[in-house]
């Protein structure tokens, strides 16, 4: 006896797979069709194929009226959970030196959000991570990395992982939480007075509340030095916290060659990353993060040459970075930067934003359309891929379904 789809697609234009076989990174079915049950997807094809391996007789038909059929997009970085706003500082930076804007007496930088942040109670915090989850959902995403870091105390790095925890719960799209207690530096505490704290209060509460699945830390000039970076994330691979850094973004201290010693499953910006440090990472099999909308935001000075990262044969993933300083929300319009800003080719930054990302976030099953992975997957109101990453600005996102029900 055949399984028994309960919903298949059809009618697609073509399916992108982003299946990691094809050379390409995005094998492409023209006029395919997918059919799932119970949360996972049994067969990707032409209906044909998929009609002598699944019984369809029972199953919801869906018409992708000649769109794009792709996986959810998977957003392998972001901070999406924090108090207030800081709009008026981005409006005002926009015309005005830093300088200027702090001596105007605008709260500005991390610390004006963990202040905002230390503030705001769970539920406040939670209505807003919703709704900016919400929105992520109707531009695709289906999974979304979150890393605390606006606490920078332990109750307030705790509360924002509960958050976390309580919005992957409230919503359908799936959370993957990083503890980054090294985000900043507390005005309370000397520096080193406070990596000490990470290490010994923080990521043993994180780690036995199971709150988290990675730690991450700021490792830059004017954050955190690389052996601080080295003592917090190797406290956190002993807890069971998987190690990501923020590396490079401005300034090279080595935060790339520490991901390729301790064999991250992801390093983030990477901006002043020199190609052989590039090489390390590639060789140790650690996935680079591009984020094209937050080098955006914050008109930086060095963009990506994310063809170097090709060349240098790294694995990549795409992030929107969703934070406080750069408000994005599209992994749309991160495919668009990433392939005309980074330079990076359409089924590259596509095969990046979904089994890449999926590789940064530890995750096996799902990123690619195939038998036995989550059905996790868009419809598209363009006919091609070239079509989404030419229409600049555009959501081309018209139905997400999310472990096999459609949830847009
Ligand atoms: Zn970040």
């Amino acid at each position: 006896m055949l399984p028994r789809a309960d919903l298949v697609v059809v009618g697609a234009s073509e399916v992108l797979t982003c299946a990691e076989s094809s050379a390409t990174g995005s094998e492409r079915i023209a006029g395919g069709s997918v059919a799932m049950a119970d949360g996972r997807i049994l067969a990707v094809g032409p209906r044909d194929e998929i009609g002598a391996v699944v019984d369809l007789a029972g199953a919801m038909v869906m018409d992708a009226a000649a769109g794009v059929v792709a996986p959810g997009f998977i957003d392998a970085h972001t901070h999406l959970v924090f108090g207030g706003s800081r709009a008026r500082e981005y409006a005002a930076r926009l015309t005005r030196s830093r300088e200027e804007v702090v001596a105007s007496g605008i709260p500005t930088g991390i610390m004006a959000t963990v202040s905002m942040t230390r503030s705001e109670g769970v539920d406040a915090l939670l209505d807003a991570a919703v709704e900016r989850v919400g929105a992520m959902l109707a531009h695709g995403t289906t999974t979304v990395e979150s890393k605390s870091g606006y606490g920078l105390d332990t109750p307030s790095e705790l509360k924002l992982l509960e958050v976390n925890r309580l919005l992957d719960e409230a919503q359908p799209v799936d959370l993957v939480s990083t503890f980054m207690g090294a985000h900043d530096f507390p005005p309370e505490l000397s520096r080193e007075q406070y990596v000490d704290h990470v290490i010994d209060e923080m990521i043993p509460c994180v780690a036995d509340a199971g709150l988290a699945r990675f730690c991450d830390v700021f490792c830059d000039d004017g954050y955190y030095t690389v052996d601080q970076s080295r003592r917090i994330l190797e406290a956190g691979i002993a807890a069971g916290l998987a190690p990501k850094i923020h590396a490079d973004q401005y300034s090279d201290l080595g935060g790339a060659d520490l991901a390729a010693e301790l064999a991250m499953v992801s390093a983030d910006h990477l901006n002043f990353t020199p190609i052989e440090g590039l090489q390390r990472m590639a060789e140790a099999g650690v996935t680079a993060v591009l984020m094209p909308l937050i080098d955006f935001a914050v008109q930086h000075p060095r963009p990506i040459r994310a063809r170097d990262w090709v060349e240098a044969g790294l694995s990549i993933a795409i992030g929107t970075d969703l934070c406080p300083g750069g408000y994005a929300v599209s992994m749309p319009l991160a495919i668009q930067f990433a392939c005309r800003w980074n330079g990076l080719s359409p089924d590259e930054a596509l095969h990046a934003a979904t089994a890449g990302s999926a590789r940064a976030c530890g995750l096996d099953d799902r990123g690619t359309l195939k038998a036995g992975a989550l059905a996790d997957l868009q419809v598209w109101d363009v006919p091609t891929l070239e079509d989404m990453v030419y229409r600049i600005g555009h959501n081309p996102v018209r139905t997400v379904i999310k472990r096999g029900k459609v949830v847009v």
